[in-house]
């Protein structure tokens, strides 16, 4: 049966799945085993990036729909909890195998949706599926501890147990890896999850969630619903979700930290960046600028740990015009084009906000080398393209740099020194991600031990950690005192019993109380 099950490819036309036959196609819900066709009043429109054509319709799920989700969880977690670690390690097993034989359906799905090219679409899944395989070690990952003979006769140790139920909100910008932080890790430790997909781009989760019951996750286990503020506000506040896992924006992640953590629910919060590359005048010139111009623009710079903003230190200043002719090479295309580099932004208000602050730039001073807000695809006319643009000096009270651009934008700042380089970058509130480019050791030791960033990359441009490491964005790109994955992820969905005992042997039994603290 196992060796079926990983043969076996889904089918994972998203017509089939996920859509209904009507004339404008739905994203269902997935509720207690099924994919259910929500009675919802309220919908939203989905739109394909390249084109914006509205290519289906998610529903706000009714509060009734929401309990209803909630309350399969719960009903789950009592028999889920009870599950032995192996049995699930297993349904991980066969997941991960089933992501990897649908990893090209899955990258379609997130292209359409989403806009990023296909190639850069299956490392979305990829990335996801690197948090899916470390799932599968949670043999070792729950392990507790032991001290035996604390005291005579006497041992302490420790069980790591679920939580109950768990709650995933998720953003647009990668729809396979995010979700795949949340929901695998959550339940490999024995929680059931209800996850919200971001409903811009719901259909990558509900195949993900499909494979998860074909790799045999029990129904119930994870239920999926969609909305947004109304599905947010609910899993803030029903009282049965125990934690909340939330990656996006500040605006978001702040507000959901704050209500989850009022009603006492354990809250992890990733939210917005604003990643420095500090470029040092020693550094492989020609790799630097390669990494430089990817980390920037690759995804239309819809990354949390896009490369930004590049510091130029001392001579470095005068590679700026080869990094502008390198990005001017990048083809602008839709994510579906053979070629293609950079895709569109996710909807026409994203496009206007990136070009206003584009615009902002320009109206303080900075300067525009590069300027892609009139980038025309063909065949693609109304599509949300933004080119590769590169504004530099740019200094750090200018709107561009105060706030997070989330487009193919590259801000360059100048700095005579790596001291003065440290400063900028620790004066910025955000602390996600950060990388320097050099060939002198003391510089990157220097580097990564001043800088107030929870990710550093020393020749590196977009230091994401794999998933026996954690997610360590700090201070203004990150609330809550455990991070996604790894070790972290493990402590976040999980709670500690910790059992003293003490078997004496028959002539050593107490034959008094014993009324004062043992010493
Ligand atoms: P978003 O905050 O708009 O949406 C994220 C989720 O929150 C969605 O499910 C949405 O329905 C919900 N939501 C949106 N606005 C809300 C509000 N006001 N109140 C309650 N819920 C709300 O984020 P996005 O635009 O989908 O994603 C982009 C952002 O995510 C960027 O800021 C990016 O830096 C950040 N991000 C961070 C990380 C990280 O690990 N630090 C990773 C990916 C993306």
């Amino acid at each position: 049966a196992l060796r079926s099950v990983l043969r076996t490819k889904v089918h994972l036309k998203a017509g089939h799945l996920c859509y209904s036959s009507s004339s404008v196609p739905t994203v269902k819900l997935f509720i207690n085993g099924k994919f259910v066709e929500s009675k919802s009043s309220e919908w939203l429109d989905i739109h394909n990036p390249a084109t914006n054509e509205v290519i289906g319709r998610v529903p706000k799920a009714t509060q009734e729909e929401m309990l209803a989700a909630v309350d399969s969880c719960s009903r789950a977690f009592r028999s889920w909890s009870e599950t032995s670690v192996l049995s699930r390690q297993q349904i991980f097993l066969r997941y991960q195998q089933l992501i990897k034989d649908n990893i090209k359906e899955l990258a379609k799905s997130i292209t359409l949706e989403q806009g990023k090219t296909l190639a850069d679409a299956e490392g979305d899944v990829f990335r996801g599926l690197q948090v899916v395989e470390h799932a599968c070690s949670i043999t070792s990952l729950m392990l507790g501890e032991t001290l035996p003979s604390i005291t005579k006769d006497m041992d302490t140790y420790t069980y790591r147990l679920p939580i109950g139920v768990c709650a995933g909100i998720a953003p647009f910008n990668f729809p396979a890896m995010i979700p795949l932080w949340m929901f695998p890790m959550g339940m490999v430790c024995g929680n059931t999850y209800l996850l919200k997909p971001s409903e811009r781009v719901p259909t990558c989760a509900m195949l993900l969630a499909k494979m998860l019951q074909d790799a045999g996750a029990p129904d119930g286990t994870l239920n999926v619903i969609h909305g947004q503020h109304a599905a947010v506000n609910f899993i803030c506040d029903h009282q049965a979700i125990k934690a909340i896992s939330f990656v996006g924006s500040n605006q978001a992640g702040e507000y959901i930290y704050e209500r989850g953590s009022k009603n006492g629910k354990r809250v992890q919060s990733n939210m917005g960046a604003k990643n420095h590359g500090v470029v040092m005048p020693d550094a492989n010139k020609e790799n630097t600028l390669n990494q430089l111009v990817g980390a920037a623009f690759g995804a239309a710079g819809q990354r949390c740990m896009a490369l930004s903003t590049a510091i130029l230190v001392g001579e470095a200043r005068s590679w700026l015009p080869e990094l502008v002719e390198r990005s001017k090479a990048l083809r602008v295309n839709a994510g579906d084009q053979p070629g293609a580099d950079v895709g569109p932004l996710i909807s026409p208000q994203a496009r206007d906000r990136v070009c206003s602050l584009i615009q902002s730039g320009v109206d303080e001073g900075a300067q525009l080398l590069l300027d892609g807000r009139n980038v025309k695809v063909k065949g693609y006319e109304n599509g949300n393209f933004v080119g590769p643009t590169i504004i530099s000096k740019v200094t750090p009270g200018m709107k561009c740099y105060t706030e997070e651009i989330f487009g193919p934008v590259l801000i360059v700042l100048e700095a005579d020194s790596l001291d003065d380089a440290i400063h900028l970058v620790n004066n910025n509130p955000y602390g996600n991600g950060t990388a320097i480019f050099t060939t002198n050791g003391a510089t990157a030791r220097k580097y990564t031990h001043e800088v107030d960033v929870g990710q550093v990359g020393v020749n590196v441009p977009i230091p994401v950690p794999l998933p026996m490491f954690s997610f360590t964005g700090s201070r203004g790109s990150f609330r809550g005192d455990t991070n996604f994955y790894g070790k972290q992820g493990i402590q976040f969905y999980t709670q500690i019993k910790t059992i003293t005992s003490q078997w004496k042997a028959e002539d050593a039994t107490l034959k008094s109380p014993a009324v004062t603290m043992p010493t």
